[in-house]
Order: structure tokens, then C-alpha cells, then sequence
């Protein structure tokens, strides 16, 4: 969960510094081929360009959905031919992953996954069936509220490593130091999640012997319940990012986006087909929330909705993160019309555009009213009632 916050904040400020912030959409349905170089490496890239700045630096969508942020001067070469931009589709995903991952790795394609892994194939198999029943979870939730969301004419991209080593061999590039304690985590800029075989010493107990039914005995257990809670998290971040919730690079408050992957994070590997309680009481972060009443200022609401310095620092982040969620279970249930509508005014945020602080105040008090302090005893009776 840290890790998505720590990926945007580094790319957005790369992107910050080199690009004003005035950019201009393009509309240019033709193919960008562009050469830049990259810490002394020659590369080559070719999609569709998004977000065109006024100094030139370029925001590039690749045909798997990758995202390169290219300032003016890494370009030496840009042009452009006339044939019409086209994603990659399941098989083409699934080739492209394994020419580029080193080692044995298979493919386990579903509906709407494909999963790239070197592990069991029960394992992968497992896997996709937790992220298609969230899929379905999720945008049922959605629907049911008056939110119809996309269904992706792309494939969702999940990598599974076998072990811990050849996870953090692939994911220290982009997670650096975090990668030690980052067991999985949704990139904004490759659109993957990424994360490793979570039964790893178990199933050697198991002799490689892994079921279905056996990965669910041993990830059901009460001590793996915030493992399993964060491959959920991060897939519910690819959700709202790829099924029109919210738009990678757009200046969507930290609140919402890691409020939301938070709120829909408790497991349920019960029901087969079902997710019962999604949605439901996150008894982790309701603990967590209920310790930082004793010490949370009156201004707390405006200070998580204003900017996301909150979520930025290990001090304050567990905070921001637990007051996150209570926000949200809030709002979802108490104000459940007006959480929508102000989902829906995130949704249309464009890419490399940031609200100032009183932007962000003002949006949200345009939905929710202005009366901080009633909204503030509303908010803290409500979560004191929760059980
Ligand atoms: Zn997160």
C-alpha cells in the first residue's frame, strides 16, 4: 500500500519538476515512436502520447498500458506514423511477459487476468480466482450504489514470483529499499501488480503437493489474514484504476484512493463465488483508528483532505491511513449519495493536473458541506458506534 503512494509521489515529482504543469491533451489517434535516452541507456518507445506539455516533455501510453513520463531533454528522436494505436491483447500480453521475465515462467489467463507466474500452477490458479471474484465484488458494490464502471477491453496483469528472492529481484528497480518490506504492491506506471507465492515455506512443508484447497487452508489462518489483505488491496487499487474509478497520474487525494483499497481489503476466502463481507468492518484499521483518537487534533479531517502530507511520512502515515478508512466507511454509509457523486467528479480528473490545497478543500466541501465541525462529531460518533 505504501509502495503505490511512494511510485506516484517519485514520478509525479520527476514529472513535476521537468513538465510545467500546463499541459495540453492530445487528441492524435496515430502511433509516437520516440527514442530518448535514459540514464545513459539508449531506449526506444512507441504508443500513444497522452499529455503533451508546453516545454515538450511527454506523458506516453505503451500498447500494455505502460506509462513513460519523458522529459524534453531525454527525447532525441519523436515522430509519428499514421497507423491507428491498438492495445495488446490476452495472447499478446501473455508473450510479452514471457520474453521479458528471465527464468520459466507460465501463463494462467482468466476472464479477465492474465497471471504471469513461476510457481504452482495451483498457486496462480488460486489467484485468479480471488481477483475475478473481486472483480465481480467490486463492481457489483459500485453499481449498487449508482456507479456503473468500465469493463476494460484490456487484460489486468498480475506477476507472481515463486520466492521472495526473485520478487525482490524484479521489483528493486522499482521499489529500491522498500522492496524488503513490500510483500506485493500495484505499479501506476506499469499497471501491474506484482507479488510472490504468499504459502512460500508452507507449501515446501506440503512437498509441492499445493491444492486449491490446501492454499486455502494455510492463507485462511488468522496469522495470514493482513498478507492476503494486501494482494487484495493492491488488486482493488488495479480495479479502481483500470475500470474508470480513478485515472493513473491524475491528482486523486490519497484518501480516497488508498481509503477505498483499504475499505474493500478484508479477506474472505470462505465463498466461492461471493465476497459476503465486502466492504465490511476493518477491525485492523478501526483499532488502529480508535488509538489515534487520543491523540488526533481538531483539525484532522482538513489536514487528510488537503493535501496528502499525512500519508508521505512514516510518522504520520499509519494515522492517515486508519482515519482513511474511517472516512470512507463513513461517507460510503452515512452520506452514500453524496461519496458518489464526489467519486464521480475524481473519475474526470485528467492526468498531470494537481489541485492546490484549497482546491481540494473546496471540491470537497462542495459535496459534503462546509460545516467541518458538524461533519467532525458526525464522523466520530458514527465510528465510536461501530462494532
Ligand atoms: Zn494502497
Amino acid at each position: 500500500m505504501y509502495n503505490g503512494t511512494m511510485l506516484a509521489r517519485t514520478l509525479q515529482s520527476r514529472i513535476l519538476l521537468a513538465i510545467t504543469c500546463t499541459c495540453l491533451a492530445a487528441t492524435a489517434r496515430a502511433v509516437d515512436h520516440v527514442s530518448l535516452e535514459r540514464d545513459g541507456q539508449a531506449l526506444h518507445v512507441s504508443g500513444q502520447v497522452l499529455v503533451e506539455a508546453q516545454d515538450g516533455g511527454l506523458l506516453l501510453m505503451d500498447a500494455s498500458r505502460g506509462l513513460w513520463a519523458i522529459t524534453p531533454d531525454e527525447i532525441t528522436h519523436h515522430d509519428q506514423d499514421d497507423e491507428p494505436f491498438k492495445l495488446l491483447d490476452q495472447e499478446q500480453i501473455a508473450e510479452k511477459l514471457q520474453s521479458e521475465l528471465t527464468g520459466q515462467f507460465r501463463v494462467h489467463q482468466t476472464a479477465h487476468y492474465v497471471i504471469c507466474y513461476n510457481t504452482s500452477e495451483a498457486y496462480a490458479r488460486w489467484c485468479g480466482a480471488l481477483f475475478e471474484r473481486l472483480y465481480r465484488a467490486f463492481g457489483n458494490y459500485w453499481k449498487n450504489r449508482g456507479f456503473r464502471l468500465d469493463e476494460p477491453s484490456w487484460p489486468l496483469v498480475a506477476l507472481v514470483f515463486d520466492d521472495r528472492q526473485s520478487y525482490a529481484a524484479y521489483s528493486r528497480p522499482e521499489l529500491g529499499e522498500a522492496t524488503s518490506s513490500i510483500i506485493g504492491y500495484f505499479s501506476l506506471r506499469t499497471n501491474r501488480v506484482t507479488m510472490y507465492d504468499l504459502t512460500g515455506a508452507d507449501r515446501a512443508a506440503l512437498q509441492g503437493a499445493s491444492s486449491a484447497a490446501q492454499i486455502n487452508r494455510i492463507l485462511s489462518r488468522p496469522e495470514a489474514e493482513r498478507t492476503v489483505a494486501t494482494i487484495i488491496h493492491e488488486a482493488t487499487h488495479q480495479l479502481a484504476f483500470n475500470r474508470g474509478l480513478q485515472t493513473r497520474y491524475a491528482d486523486i487525494p490519497l484518501w480516497v484512493s488508498e481509503g477505498i483499497a483499504i475499505y474493500f481489503e478484508v479477506p474472505d476466502l470462505r465463498s466461492k463465488n461471493g465476497w459476503r463481507n465486502i466492504g465490511g468492518v476493518n477491525r485492523v484499521r478501526l483499532s488502529e483508528f480508535r488509538r489515534y483518537l487520543r491523540s488526533r487534533p481538531a483539525d484532522s479531517l482538513r489536514t487528510l483532505i488537503a493535501d496528502d502530507q499525512r500519508f508521505r511520512s512514516a510518522r504520520t502515515a499509519p494515522d492517515a491511513y486508519a482515519e482513511a478508512w474511517a472516512l470512507n466507511y463513513f461517507l460510503i454509509r452515512k452520506h452514500p449519495k453524496e461519496y458518489v457523486r464526489y467519486t464521480k467528479l475524481l473519475a474526470d480528473k485528467k492526468r498531470l493536473l494537481y489541485d492546490t490545497p484549497a482546491e481540494r478543500l473546496q471540491q470537497f466541501e462542495a459535496t459534503f458541506g462546509s460545516d467541518w465541525q458538524q461533519l467532525d462529531e458526525e464522523f466520530l460518533r458514527y465510528l465510536r458506534s461501530v462494532r
